[in-house]
C-alpha cells in the first residue's frame, strides 16, 4: 500500500565534549536518509542551549533540511527567551518545538512558583507575539503524566494548538491502539493539525529502565516478552527491537498516519536499518 505519511529523526546533543564531533557524522549519514525534518532536543536546565542551535543551524544551512530547535521555557525569564530566539535567527532556524519542560533540579520552590512562563502554551503565545518562528509542540497518547486525566490533557492540547502550534509530536508510544483512540479523540476535539508519532526503537534492555520509564509510556506484553526473551543477548535484543519499531511503523502507515517520528538516540546503524526495512 502506497503511504504519504512524514518521515523524521529526533537527536541530541552529546554531554561529553569529545562526543560532539559524532552527531555531525551521524547527522551527515542520517541526511542520505531524506529524512522531512530532523529536531534536536534542548537540556532541561537550558545550559547547553547553544549546542542545540549549533546542531539546528548545520541540519539547516548544511544539510538543507527542515530543522526544528526544541525549545523549553520552565527555567527562563522573557529576557533569556528573547536571546535565545536572536541566536535562532541569526543561525538561520526557524522552526522550534515549544515545550514547557520538566523542572530544573537548581530551581527553588519560590522560583519554581513564580516563573514566567507556566505552560507551553505560554511560549506558544509568546513566540506568536514577538517572532516570526513556526511552531510545534508535544503531546501524549497516554497522557502527560501530571495531568489528571487525558480529557483535561486534551483541553490544554488544544489551547496551545489555538495559541499557534501548526504540528505535534507524540511522546513514544509502543501500543499503536493507544495511539489510534488518541487521535480518534483529538480530532472529536476540533484539532486539525498534523501529528507526527514517535518510535522509540528499545534496542537494550537497559532503555525500559531508564528512558522509557522517565517517559510514563506503557509496556505492551509482547515488548515486555521479547526483552525478556532476547534481553541477556546484545545482537539478538537489538534485531528484535528493530522488528518491533519496524511492526508498529508499518502498521501505522497503513492507518493513515500524518508521520512517523525515529527518535534515533543519535544511533546510525538502528535508524538507517530501520529505513531500509520500512522503504
Ligand atoms: P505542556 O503542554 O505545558 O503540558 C504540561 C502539563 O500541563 C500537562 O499535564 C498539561 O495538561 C498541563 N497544562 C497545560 N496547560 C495548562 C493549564 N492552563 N492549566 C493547567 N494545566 C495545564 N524536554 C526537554 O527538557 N527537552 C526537550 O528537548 C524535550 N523534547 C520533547 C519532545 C517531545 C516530542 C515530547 C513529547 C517531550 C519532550 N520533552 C522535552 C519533555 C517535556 O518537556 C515534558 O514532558 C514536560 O513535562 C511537558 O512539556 P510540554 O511542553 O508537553 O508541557
Amino acid at each position: 500500500m502506497s503511504h504519504t505519511a512524514s518521515l523524521s529523526f529526533e537527536v541530541f546533543p552529546p554531554k561529553k565534549e569529545e562526543e560532539f564531533k559524532n552527531i555531525f557524522d551521524f547527522l551527515r549519514e542520517a541526511a542520505k536518509l531524506h529524512p522531512d525534518f530532523i529536531s534536536c532536543t534542548y537540556g532541561a536546565g537550558g545550559s547547553r542551549a547553544g549546542k542545540t542551535i549549533e546542531i539546528a543551524s548545520f541540519i539547516q544551512k548544511e544539510l538543507g533540511i527542515d530543522a526544528i530547535a526544541h525549545l523549553t521555557c520552565v527555567g527562563f525569564t522573557k529576557a533569556e527567551l528573547e536571546k535565545n530566539c536572536e541566536a535562532l535567527k541569526a543561525a538561520g532556524v526557524n522552526h522550534v518545538l515549544a515545550l514547557r519542560g520538566d523542572r530544573p533540579q537548581h530551581m527553588t520552590d519560590e522560583q519554581f512558583n513564580n516563573r514566567e512562563f507556566f505552560y507551553a502554551t505560554d511560549l506558544v503565545r509568546h513566540l506568536k507575539a514577538h517572532t516570526s518562528l513556526q511552531i510545534s509542540g508535544a503531546c501524549y497518547p497516554e497522557k502527560h503524566f501530571e495531568a489528571p486525566n487525558l480529557e483535561e490533557d486534551l483541553t490544554h492540547l488544544k489551547e496551545k494548538v489555538d495559541a499557534g502550534v501548526t504540528s505535534l509530536v507524540t511522546q513514544m508510544f509502543f501500543d499503536n491502539a493507544c495511539f489510534y483512540r488518541f487521535i480518534e479523540l483529538v480530532r472529536a476535539k476540533g484539532i486539525p493539525v498534523p501529528i507526527y508519532a514517535g518510535i522509540m526503537p528499545i534496542t537494550t534492555a537497559k532503555q525500559l529502565g531508564t528512558t522509557v520509564s522517565l517517559s510514563g509510556s506503557s509496556v505492551p506484553k509482547e515488548l515486555a516478552d521479547l526483552i525478556a526473551t532476547y534481553g541477556e543477548n546484545k545482537e539478538d535484543m537489538r534485531k528484535a527491537g528493530i522488528d518491533y519499531a519496524v511492526r508498529q511503523i508499518l502498521d501505522l502507515r497503513e492507518h493513515g498516519v500524518d508521520g512517523i517520528h525515529i527518535y534515533s538516540m543519535n544511533k546510525l546503524k538502528t535508524t538507517t536499518e530501520i529505513c531500509g526495512l520500512i522503504s
